[in-house]
């Protein structure tokens, strides 16, 4: 079965979608899926950080449910509905900047970033906006502009969105130091844009798809003085790092830095399509009636699973939780990259965590193929893992926060011994 579905994929779907794992999903729970042919695997890939809360969430599954048994779609711009209000409402409460916050709903990732620029130019009405290299922002053809390394997945789809800018991004792994990227930014604004042309700057907290680089508390406040100073909109992506990934509820919180705007998606649905951008309600209300919205933007079904994951944040066990899974999964990796010197820097922040594969000790020089065999090998053992998506030689784990300590060191098991067969 799975062999001929393989071969319908081959057929039926364009190269363009890539893949990482040859099997077929059957059914998921919790850190577990099972593919069509009954085999059990332990889940780190969560569908790229959808699944914080783990496959199929008892209360996820009833909340939807539920909301599904009333209606499962008007449009809020159409026909509003609570579910959509009380999210709002609740994630307004946990705006990480300052003042009184507003929320929009979108569905994906790639749309919040887009929202967010149209947000922050509609509030300064200037055009320009800068990123970083090694930045990830969606697939969109905004998304695509901002995003810093294009060369894997954005090729032939030029012209891309003028105006948009990429700063070097502090890398102090590879030798990018924090005074050499703020360096690197006022030379694009001395020599490129000057900065009463720039309505944002978006960043992500940890870098996702660029392979799980912290930004240096350091360069984060350095940017919001920067942004202050200019009057630029500080947008955080916290698509990837957001949702306790980290281990506080926005990745951000760990620096105390505020952004104007934040972007989130992926955990906050549960699994359901669910983005959105919060952000200070002054900026917010920049667009006029009409500018922001989509069809299925904020769907209830959507919407209903999203209070479910906030409500399993709430008392801030699950956190607290995530603190520990990620303290296990870094002194287990750091114990690793002691024995193995194919590992070559252990990096992220909380349980957002991966690993750098590496030729050797002294040179460092990035190794993606042990990385795939890393890959592979895990796979054999029974656990998925999935690479960084701009970054080959990196293994970024996204185990779900909900992880049981017996299933973490289960998972650990597998890992360790698909590395060291690798
Ligand atoms: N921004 C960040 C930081 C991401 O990690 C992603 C997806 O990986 C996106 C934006 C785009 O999200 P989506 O794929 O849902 O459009």
């Amino acid at each position: 079965r799975t062999q001929e579905l393989l071969a319908l994929r081959q057929s039926e779907i364009p190269r363009g979608v890539s893949n990482a794992h040859p099997i077929v999903a059957a059914r998921a729970q919790g850190v577990r899926l099972w593919d069509i042919e009954g085999r059990e695997y332990h889940d780190w890939v969560g569908g790229i950080g959808v699944l914080n809360v783990g496959h199929n969430h008892p209360a996820v599954v009833a909340a939807v449910q539920a909301q599904l048994s009333a209606f499962s779609h008007t449009c809020f711009q159409v026909t509003m509905y609570e579910p959509y209000l009380r999210l709002a409402q609740r994630l307004n409460a946990r705006f990480p900047g300052d003042g009184p916050a507003k929320t929009i709903f979108l569905s994906t990732g790639a749309e919040a970033t887009e929202n967010a620029i149209k947000i922050a130019r509609a509030h300064t009405n200037r055009p320009a906006v800068i990123s970083f290299t090694h930045s990830f922002h969606g697939r969109t053809l905004m998304g695509m502009s901002l995003t810093g390394k294009k060369a894997y997945y954005a090729q032939n789809f030029g012209p891309f969105a003028p105006d948009v800018y990429h700063a070097p991004f502090p890398y102090e792994y590879r030798g990018v130091s924090v005074e050499a990227a703020l360096e690197g930014l006022h030379e694009l604004f001395r020599t490129t844009v000057d900065p009463s042309r720039v309505a944002a700057i978006i960043l992500e907290p940890v870098l996702g798809e660029g392979g799980f680089l912290p930004v240096p508390t350091a360069f984060l406040k350095a940017l919001r003085g920067i942004c202050d100073e200019h009057g630029i909109v500080f947008i955080a992506d916290e698509i990837q790092s957001g949702i306790g990934r980290t281990g506080s509820f926005w990745a951000i919180e760990h620096s105390g830095v505020k952004p104007d705007l934040l972007c989130f998606a992926k955990s906050i649905g549960g699994g359901l399509p669910l983005s959105g951008v919060t952000g200070k309600a002054e900026i917010m209300d920049a667009p006029s009636v009409g500018g922001l919205g989509g069809t299925y933007a904020g769907n209830p079904l959507a919407c209903a699973a999203g209070l479910a994951v906030l409500d399993l944040f709430e008392d801030g066990t699950l956190l607290e939780h995530a603190r520990t899974v990620g303290e296990r999964l870094r002194a287990a990796f750091v114990e690793l990259q002691a024995e193995l010197p194919a590992i070559g820097d252990v990096r992220g922040t909380g349980p957002m965590i991966a690993l750098e594969f590496v030729k050797d000790r002294e040179s460092q020089a990035p190794d993606p193929e042990m990385a795939s065999r890393v890959v592979e090998a895990a796979r054999g053992r029974g656990l998925l893992l999935l690479k960084a998506g701009m970054y080959a030689s990196v293994i970024r784990v996204l185990v779900p926060l909900t992880v049981t300590e017996e299933e973490l060191e289960e998972g650990l098991a597998r890992f360790t011994a698909a590395v060291r067969e690798a």
